[in-house]
């Protein structure tokens, strides 16, 4: 990245040496992100962060598919456990009139069933939108086998003339983790974000099935095939190219050796009396252990393991005062006193053995204080 930032500091737009340059650099990219989505380079688009792709590909398609001859309101099937840029870009959608949305429910292990999917769906679907592995309990979602469904339904719908159903799959925190071949997937809309690889926060990129109709949510210039106008941010595009590239050459290595830090981590913890695991028990990605610990508060528990010099999260965010409990325990089914003792620590490629023993030692003991501090909520 350093040399984009000064030296090879051309903008990709010019046709001078310069902006050659680092035209070359963002193509070079696009090639690694395609090759690690098995897709074609002309169907990635380089975004600021999932969000962006999220936005773009919901709203954009919504668009797309009014501007053509459709008639009734688009449809779209969305989970309850998505991260909020997606539903709360669903929300917008059928705020603004554009759009109805079901949000699936999903079972205690966070699971969303393939038949709801099937029942929800209706004539009048056009999208949907179901995350690859969820942030909060790390649970993987049945993709491949809603991806199978909808080919199967659209091969109806293509046979009577109507519109395809379109998929979407967030594939943020899988990205690093999980085969994202697009087409093993069935997918026609995939978005990811830098930082969950180790390329910079702000850069994020957009899977766009060719011939999918998406129109442009930033209109300007003609970048990113028309979809994403404005200047491209060549030294994080070249990050998130690098990174994708070096995730997928050795993700066998970080899978087994995280897995297993992971599963660790996970044993200890529940040795803790009143402590469960949330979250799939054996589908769930390698670097999620999400557990709820009785009688604690989640964001007390994070501020005490801080001063130990541990880093963890809690699905309660506490603002106005107000303890909200985590949408997605709740979808899971957990009543919001449960959701509030909630804890999550996410492992890396550089977690080691020595940082999960310092974890067992500490958080039983932060635990014993804050049980006998706090009255139980
Ligand atoms: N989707 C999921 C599943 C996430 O975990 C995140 C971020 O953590 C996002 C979307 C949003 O990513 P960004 O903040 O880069 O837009």
């Amino acid at each position: 990245m350093l040399p984009y930032f000064e030296k090879k500091f051309g903008n990709a737009s010019e046709i001078h040496s310069w902006g050659t340059e680092a035209k070359v650099a963002i193509e070079e990219a696009r090639r690694n992100v395609a090759k690690a989505l098995a897709a074609g380079e002309k169907e990635v688009i380089f975004t600021s962060c999932a969000t962006e792709s999220i936005n773009l590909s919901h709203k954009g398609l919504i668009e797309g598919i009014v501007k053509g001859e459709r008639l009734g309101k688009p449809h779209i099937i969305t989970t309850q456990i998505e991260h909020k840029a997606v539903i709360e870009t669903c929300k917008h959608l059928e705020k603004l009139g554009r759009a109805e949305v079901t949000y699936l429910p999903v079972d205690k292990d966070g699971l969303v069933s393939v038949s709801a999917v099937e029942k929800a769906i209706r004539a009048e679907t056009v999208l949907v939108s179901v995350m690859f592995v969820n942030n909060e309990v790390g649970t993987i979602e049945p993709i491949e086998e809603i991806g199978r469904l909808i080919k199967k339904i659209n091969q109806l719908r293509i046979t009577n003339s109507q519109l395809p159903i379109y998929f979407h799959t967030d594939a943020t925190q899988a990205i690093g983790y999980l085969d994202c071949d697009v087409n093993k997937l069935g997918v026609d809309l995939l978005s990811l974000t830098g930082h969950k690889i180790y390329a910079p926060k702000g850069v994020g990129a957009l899977y766009v099935r060719r011939g999918t109709p998406i129109a442009r949510q930033q209109d300007g210039g003609g970048q990113e095939f028309g979809l994403r106008a404005g200047t491209e941010n060549v030294p994080y595009i070249v990050g998130l190219g690098e990174a994708i590239r070096i995730v997928k050459s050795q993700i066998t290595n970080h899978k087994s050796q995280i897995t297993r830090l992971r599963n660790k981590l996970i044993e200890g913890v529940l040795q803790i009396p009143g402590t469960k695991l949330t979250g799939h028990p054996t589908k769930r990605a390698p670097h999620i252990a999400s557990f709820i610990i009785e009688g604690v508060e989640g964001e007390a528990l994070l501020l005490l393991l801080n001063e130990y010099g541990i880093a963890a999260s809690t699905g309660s965010a506490c603002t106005t005062g107000d303890l909200q409990p985590s949408h997605v325990l709740t979808a899971m089914g957990y009543k919001p006193q449960e959701s509030h003792g909630s804890l999550r620590f996410s492992l890396g490629k550089d977690t080691t053995e020595e940082e999960i023993d310092y974890v067992l030692e500490v958080l039983p003991k932060i635990i014993e204080k804050l049980r006998g501090m706090a009255p139980r909520i």
